[in-house]
């Protein structure tokens, strides 16, 4: 079940915020004219090889949350391919599968700028010399993204695919296997996709904003997307946003390296108002807002990873814990029970700390959270085990004064007061 079903996603058509308006620059639904008259059309000649080396020196990392840097990985591809033989031609998907129920913006951008991301595509396949070409969405965005490919020049060989709903159909080894059998579960890790992906060909699957990202870097350059963010971190990034307040969620595109208060500011949020952040999804962690940078890079003390650009605000009335222990148990739902620490170690920490959030005064409990904690990790054929029990790290380290209220029989509660 959803841990948070009071969240709903932005209306059908809302206009994102534009605090750095670049990727979110044209008019939503302005469709290819509009497209091209915001950013002028792609030089088809940068969309070579030399593509790569641009996004070298852009500094651009992926934005599905991994925060790899996006050349190194296409790079990776492309050496297999001189390594293997002419018919092992390479195969690019375009990642918008949007699985975490708290994320939203590849779906805004799917619907607001799909020329951007079709251009991407276009321009990573024509560098790496690639076969085949997939967009693998959610059903919402399919009829937009059907729209723009008929009306898109060199876009009739991008086949669609649906992209299921839930948590980890997004995870790379999934998309492949989706596309390739109809079951949207990770494969074996240890099977890199750079050499044999779907049906063996080395295979590079990226996120849709970093595809839209690097069709404004094949036309604009890597010192223009250095122009904003910052050395770390440069560019944009787009950001789903939720809270207690706007009712609705928010996507907006903000500077690498954006102050996490003044995200929660152009949201609409007092930073002196939520108790705690999620930065980075049921993946991602909790921190107390202060003055955090978003940004992948940098001292831990300072810097908290965006990962998929997930930001969510807990209001002072609502509990940490209980919060935390309804993503676990969601995240527990979600194992895709193949492996088996996953699928009975991930039920197992949220049964404990489901007891912990209803306040039972056993002693033993936070041991056995972080035994099987420990179990789980590393233990899974995906990260899903790892990101469940991080997240559950950071909540006993933010929460730690409610957690030890919660074993004495109480909740510190909305506003800090006993109940
Ligand atoms: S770790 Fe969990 S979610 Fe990942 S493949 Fe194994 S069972 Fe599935």
């Amino acid at each position: 079940m959803n841990p948070f079903p009071d969240v709903l996603p932005p209306s059908p058509g809302a206009a994102a915020v534009r605090l750095e308006p670049r990727l979110l620059a044209a008019d939503p639904g302005a469709g290819l004219a509009g497209h091209l008259e915001t950013f002028g059309p792609l030089d088809p000649d940068v969309a070579a090889p030399g593509l790569l080396a641009v996004l070298e020196a852009s500094g651009l990392t992926g934005r599905g949350g991994a925060a790899f840097e996006t050349w190194r990985k296409a790079t990776a591809t492309a050496r297999s391919v001189r390594k293997g033989l002419l018919a092992a031609r390479p195969v690019v998907i375009a990642n918008g599968a949007e699985g975490e129920p708290l994320s939203f913006k590849d779906k805004t951008l799917l619907a607001d700028a799909p020329h951007l991301v079709i251009d991407g595509l276009l321009a990573v396949t024509k560098a790496l010399a690639g076969s085949r070409m997939y967009l693998y969405v959610p059903a919402v965005s399919i009829p937009g993204v059907q729209r723009a490919l008929l009306e898109h020049p060199g876009a009739r060989r991008i086949e669609v695919v649906e992209a299921p709903e839930t948590f980890i159909s997004g995870e790379s080894s999934a998309v492949v296997n989706m596309i390739a059998t109809g079951s949207a579960l990770p494969l074996d890790q240890s099977r890199r996709l750079s050499e044999s992906g779907l049906n063996g060909r080395p295979t590079l699957v990226v996120n849709v904003e970093t595809l839209a990202q690097v069709a404004l870097i094949a036309r604009f350059g890597a010192a223009w997307f250095r122009e904003a963010g910052t050395a770390a971190d440069p560019g944009t990034r787009l950001v789903s946003v939720s809270g207690p307040t706007p009712a609705r969620g928010l996507v907006l595109e903000v500077p690498g390296g954006a102050k996490l208060a003044d995200v929660l500011g152009a949201a609409g949020m007092d930073p002196a108002s939520v108790s705690a952040v999620l930065v980075g999804g049921y993946h991602g962690r909790w921190v107390r807002t202060g003055s955090q940078l978003l940004s992948p890079a940098g001292p831990a003390s300072r810097m908290v990873r965006p990962g998929a650009g997930v930001i969510h605000a807990l209001g002072r009335d609502t509990c940490g814990v209980e919060a935390t222990a309804r993503i676990l148990t969601y995240l527990a739902g979600e194992s895709a029970r193949q492996c088996g620490p996953c699928m009975f170690g991930l039920p197992a920490m949220a049964a404990v700390l489901n007891r912990i959030a209803a306040r039972d005064r056993d002693p033993r409990l936070l041991a056995e959270l972080d035994r099987l904690g420990k179990l789980v990790t590393g233990r899974g054929a995906c990260r899903h085990p790892d990101g469940t029990t991080g997240l559950v790290s950071s909540a006993l380290e933010v929460f730690a004064d409610d957690v030890r209220a919660h074993l004495t029989g109480r909740c510190i509660g909305p506003g800090g007061m006993a109940a």
